[in-house]
């Protein structure tokens, strides 16, 4: 699916005067990069406007590298101040999403805004909620969008080497460091540009997965002794319970990647992972799969998620042991 419908947006951004950008809820790579790297662009180009992000929660530590990442306001921390941007805001644009759903309890906010919305995103079934439109599943990752909208608009002379970082660091998260089939041409020629405009590639890697905590390292070899293989499936899965994350000083994005491991096995090309979340009440689940295995729609269907073809993830209100039991009536009804 494909919706490219951003005319008309350059001159409504020289209009506005409050301009907000949002990403979802548990922001990754991504949706940091992508509202980050488009809010210093905007700072570029225009200086006497106000651009704020404002995302839903803090992001994982691994990604507080980036630059500016200070100006962002956190709507359950900085609950008054990124609620008053959203209610001045005349322009939000909301990146690497497509759903008021997915930003939380963001999403009163946002549904009584009266601002134009701007959609840049890349996942399946967009709502229709926004003016202005890019929506391409086709796409990588939002921030490679992000470079084709700052084309679109004719705002390359605009894009600084912190810009820059920003985008190569959505790209990089949300195609796997460039080896998920959704990784184009395109895709590296815009590494290209951004690498010419003084970025460093290479330092970028190190900063986002060469900062492990020896915490993170050991929950990951919890993780790996708990990974199940369902051979005749051609499935896996790994659990994680709230007490062994407890036990292992858990933080936000420590589990980031862990299920592309079960993925990796010979011959699996469905992985699952069940995070416990005692303080919210649910298990989260990240799919991943391999070619025509759909698990958006997997996800969509049973457990109140969502995603891409290939990586998704959605919720279950029931117990571990529950959860587990309704994923393996899953596979035995749908594989
Ligand atoms: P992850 O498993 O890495 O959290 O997410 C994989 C993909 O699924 C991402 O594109 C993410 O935006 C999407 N996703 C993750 N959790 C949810 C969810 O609860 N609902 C929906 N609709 N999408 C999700
Ligand atoms: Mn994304």
């Amino acid at each position: 699916m494909k919706i490219f419908e951003l005319n008309g947006l350059k001159s409504t951004l020289e209009k506005s005067k409050n301009i907000v950008i949002v990403a979802h809820k548990n922001p990754d790579g991504d949706a940091v990069g992508s509202s980050l790297g488009l809010s210093l662009l905007l700072k570029e180009v225009f200086n006497n406007k106000n651009i704020q992000v404002v995302l839903p929660n803090r992001f994982p530590e691994f990604l507080e590298w980036l630059p500016k990442q200070e100006q962002i306001l956190f709507f359950d921390q900085n609950n008054s101040e990124a609620k008053k941007s959203i209610n001045n805001a005349d322009l939000i644009f909301t990146l690497d999403f497509n759903s008021f759903g997915r930003t939380g309890e963001m999403s009163q906010e946002l549904e009584q805004s009266k601002a134009d919305f701007v959609m840049i995103d890349h996942h399946q079934q967009p709502d229709d909620y926004a003016k202005f439109s890019f929506s391409d599943t086709s796409i990588g990752s939002t921030c490679e969008m992000i470079y084709l909208t700052i084309q679109h608009l004719g705002y390359e002379k605009f894009l600084t080497k912190e810009v820059g970082e920003c985008i190569y660091t959505g790209i990089m998260t949300d195609t796997g460091s460039f080896k998920f089939s959704s990784t184009s041409s395109q895709t590296h020629r815009i590494i290209a540009d951004l690498i010419d405009l003084g970025v460093e590639n290479s330092k970028i890697h190190q900063n986002t997965f060469d900062n492990n905590s020896l915490s993170r390292l050991q929950l990951m070899g919890i993780a790996m002794n708990n990974l199940k293989v369902i051979a005749e499936k051609n499935a896996a899965y790994i659990t994680l319970s709230q007490e062994e994350l407890d036990l292992n000083d858990f933080k936000k994005g420590d589990t980031e990647g862990f299920v592309n491991y079960a993925l990796s096995l010979k011959g699996i090309n469905l992985a699952v992972i069940f995070i416990e979340n005692k303080s919210e009440g649910i298990i989260k689940i990240s799919l991943r799969s391999i070619g025509d295995i759909d698990v958006n729609t997997l996800a969509r269907k049973y457990f109140n998620g969502g995603g891409h073809q290939n990586a998704a993830g959605g919720r279950s209100e029931l117990s571990m042991s529950e959860t587990i039991t309704k994923f393996e009536k899953i596979l035995t009804d749908e594989f």
